[in-house]
């Protein structure tokens, strides 16, 4: 039987920074370093640790666990916890007509909820007003559209909750009162070589001294996403999501114009191994071949 194939929190972000990526991704045909550099990336970007310090404040938390593949599982299991009149939640997954996604920390209080995305990124929490500028753009968008994707799937699963959303950053205009606060969450990498952390041992929140992080609300800006979509104004982002679901699951390339975006391009092979095909190579042969 043929997997479902869903529209992920990582695919969406993925088809965001170029469409046709979601037709070459998890293709066993296609080369995808950025599966390969894994580790070296979740290292590079601290992410992992700033989630797990970013739980320490939330000890009521509870880990979603289970394969990571098996969405169904997941979504029921997390179902389960929200029948609790108040629970928190880490990796809480729903799952909403070939939609999938997992959330860093969802807080429930009957039905008012706080869902929380940790970034390994810095603001200075006494400066900040809005991720909108003065003429009305965007900043941050890669972030803000991954957290509007989220807000979108888990009201269609419950229309009923008030959801308030907000960026747990690192705050620039505090300090660690703790010496060596990063050596309690020490990266390493299991058995597929990606990243996991270890935390030390029975440590306390009253261990990690003033909070270094700072919740930034972002529901302003995700109201504007909603409204605007100012990323591709001449869709709705409700129009976005099932156009980037619908093809995913159809397995259809979207057709992008090869340019400056291509830089990077995760999909490039230069010397593809045998039985591998470069992504990268395909798009430009296409595209330089109608120019
Ligand atoms: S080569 Fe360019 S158009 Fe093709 S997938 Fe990569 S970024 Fe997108």
């Amino acid at each position: 039987m043929l997997k479902p194939r869903y529209l992920t929190k990582s695919r969406f972000k993925l088809a965001l920074s170029c469409p046709t990526k979601l037709f070459y991704t998890r293709k066993d045909a296609y080369e995808d370093s950025s599966e390969t550099d894994s580790f070296l990336e979740g290292l590079a970007q601290g992410g992992f640790q700033v989630e797990e310090l970013a739980r320490m404040y939330f000890p009521e938390g509870i880990p979603i666990l289970g394969e990571d593949w098996n969405y169904d599982k997941l979504a029921a299991r997390t179902e389960e916890l929200l029948k609790q009149e108040n629970v928190t939640i880490f990796e809480a997954a729903f799952l909403y007509d070939g939609l999938f996604i997992r959330t860093d920390i969802l807080e429930k209080k009957g039905n008012n909820i706080r869902l929380i995305e940790v970034k390994a990124k810095s603001i200075d929490s006494s400066t900040h007003e809005s991720f909108i500028n003065s003429k009305g753009n965007l900043g941050w968008s890669e972030y803000l559209y991954d957290v509007a994707f989220q807000h979108y799937v888990i009201q269609k699963c419950h229309p009923e909750w008030n959801i308030k959303l907000f960026l747990n950053l690192v705050d620039k205009s505090k300090r660690t009162t703790v010496d060596g606060l990063n050596a309690h969450f020490r990266i390493v990498p299991n058995s597929e070589l990606r990243t996991s952390v270890e935390v030390t041992p029975n440590l306390k929140r009253e261990d990690l001294g003033e909070s270094i992080l700072t919740l930034i609300n972002v529901e302003e800006e995700v109201q504007l996403i909603f409204n605007s979509n100012p990323r591709d104004p001449d869709r709705s982002f409700m129009d976005t999501v099932n156009y980037y679901r619908d093809h995913y699951q159809q397995d259809i390339k979207i057709e992008t114009p090869i340019g400056t975006h291509c830089y990077g391009c995760e999909f490039k092979l230069d010397v593809p191994p045998a039985g591998k095909l470069s992504g990268f190579h395909e798009c430009w042969m296409t595209h330089c071949s109608v120019l």
